[in-house]
């Protein structure tokens, strides 16, 4: 059985008052939990704050992007091995704003990837398709291009130490949830590709939902034999659905 993970993406949210209420509600509500992993991924400035506030906690840190570069002249960027100074677990590489608003192709998010894991991160690797492309029947070719572009640079084995997140633009703060079936769909033929290649990493390798999840969807969704959690946007940034969401995520495993 795969440990489910619920990780929250803060996006450019927060200040120092509000991340402290909102990491001292997750801690606190998500403490008893027995098997799922939590993590909340932050804005660059607030990792200290939040490294002070989780440290020795079940739930786990990360960042929203990292630089593919290890150091030098990048003004404004931030490198992997920084990141797991502040006590890093995770972090999001290939989310759709990062690709749409910041031209991120797949070579560079592959890069990204390869910095992640290099540095000891586990890549939360963000794969999903637009409406249009849904309607053109696009949907599993869209992903396969953004999986094989990391598995061409990294080496299929580099996804044993990755989460994958199936998020369709479409349902990306938009309230529009992918159904349940749906989801499975595409995080089932995902998990075909990879066994295509390997087969026991396939089962191991974990892929989260993202677009619209709510406590009132999260159970649904993560019910389906192939969603091993979420990656949570809005409903991440109030502090009882989040912990809602990590908690029906915790009722099903085992
Ligand atoms: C996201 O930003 O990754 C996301 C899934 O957002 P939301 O949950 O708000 O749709």
């Amino acid at each position: 059985m795969r440990t489910r993970l619920v990780a929250g993406n803060w996006k450019m949210h927060g200040s120092l008052p509000e991340n402290a209420t909102l990491l001292r509600a997750v801690r606190d509500g998500v403490a008893d939990l027995q098997t799922s992993r939590v993590a909340v991924c932050v804005s660059f400035p607030y990792l200290y704050q939040a490294q002070q506030a989780l440290a020795g906690s079940r739930v786990a840190w990360g960042a929203q992007t990292v630089s593919q570069h290890a150091k030098g002249a990048f003004t404004g960027e931030v490198s992997a091995a920084m990141l797991r100074e502040f006590g890093c677990t995770y972090v999001i590489v290939g989310h759709s704003e990062r690709r749409t608003l910041f031209a991120e192709d797949d070579a560079t998010v592959a890069a990204k990837f390869a910095a992640a894991v290099g540095a000891g991160l586990t890549p939360i690797l963000c794969m999903g398709e637009t409406q249009q492309q849904r309607d053109a029947g696009v949907t599993q070719t869209t992903v396969l291009t953004q999986l094989t572009a990391v598995i061409d640079h990294c080496g299929i084995g580099a996804l044993g130490q990755a989460a994958l997140a199936y998020e369709p633009l479409w349902a990306i703060g938009t309230g529009r949830t992918a159904t349940p079936e749906q989801a499975q769909e595409v995080h089932a033929f995902l998990r075909t590709c990879i066994a295509s290649r390997d087969a026991v990493l396939a089962q191991e390798v974990p892929i989260l939902y993202g677009g619209s999840v709510k406590a009132a969807n999260a159970r649904d969704l993560f019910a389906m034999p192939d969603i091993d959690g979420g990656l949570v946007g809005g409903a991440a940034l109030v502090g009882e659905e989040f912990v809602a969401i990590c908690r029906s995520a915790d009722r099903l495993t085992g």
